[in-house]
């Protein structure tokens, strides 16, 4: 379902690169990502979601070329394909909490948005506990409300695959483990796959699969 293959890449500046010779993660596939700041993680997420572009090698997400999309179809094929919860949220702080969820819907010809989609907002909401919070501005929630409301507009469009980057690094223990419920409810329902970068190791037994990323890099001589 995601296919990394003979991947090279360079930001323009700076010095990083990064090399990743195979990395596959099948359909249903629930895979925990670790390692040290600055090792990467976030820029394969990135990389998978088309956002940033390899310099050689390929990136197959079900089956469709992603580094060969052009920007615009790479975008639309982002919104509709890849749920994506980042280490910042990044919400809208001038939507409310329900039109942060529905957001994906208003930008792109590719979603559309109808009175189900509505109610599945509203029920995803309340699923992880933000129901009474939905007309709120992002300004007025706490750090982890913030993240279940990015959390839930990442599963709206019940997308393919997941990728979440630290998303359940502000919270208690019982907060984490409903996070890593909704998003596994969701790679089973449709079966996505899923690739979640965590520092929390009492949550890896959950995974199928364990990578360190310094060993997984080191392995493909980047
Ligand atoms: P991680 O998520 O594992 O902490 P990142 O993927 O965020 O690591 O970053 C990997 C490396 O790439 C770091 O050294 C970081 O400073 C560098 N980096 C990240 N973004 C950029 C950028 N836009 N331009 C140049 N270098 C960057
Ligand atoms: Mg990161």
């Amino acid at each position: 379902m995601i296919q990394i293959e003979s991947l090279r890449f360079q930001y323009p500046s700076g010095d990083f690169h990064l090399g990743i010779a195979d990395f596959k993660v099948a359909s249903g596939e629930k895979v925990a990502v670790i390692g040290p700041s600055g090792s990467g993680k976030t820029t394969m997420l990135n990389l998978i979601a088309g956002i940033l572009i390899p310099e050689t090698g390929d990136v197959t997400v079900d089956g469709i070329h992603v580094n060969a999309l052009s920007d615009a179809k790479r975008r639309d094929f982002r919104i509709t394909n890849v749920g994506f919860v980042f280490q910042d949220f990044e919400l809208l702080d001038y939507l409310s909490v329900l039109d942060n969820i529905l957001h994906p819907y208003r930008i792109t010809g590719a979603l559309r948005l109808t009175d189900e989609i509505r109610s599945r907002a509203i029920a995803l909401a309340e699923g992880l506990g933000l129901g009474d919070k939905l007309n709120r501005n992002i300004t007025q929630l706490s750090q982890g409300e913030k993240q279940r409301a990015a959390i839930c507009r990442a599963l709206m469009a019940r997308p393919k695959v997941i990728l979440a980057d630290e998303a359940t690094g502000n919270l208690d223990p019982r907060n984490k483990g409903h996070i890593l419920d909704a998003l596994f409810e969701s790679v089973e329902a449709h079966g996505a796959s899923l690739v979640a970068v965590t520092h929390d190791h009492d949550l890896l037994p959950r995974f199928d699969r364990v990578i360190d990323f310094q060993d997984f890099r080191a392995e493909v001589g980047a």
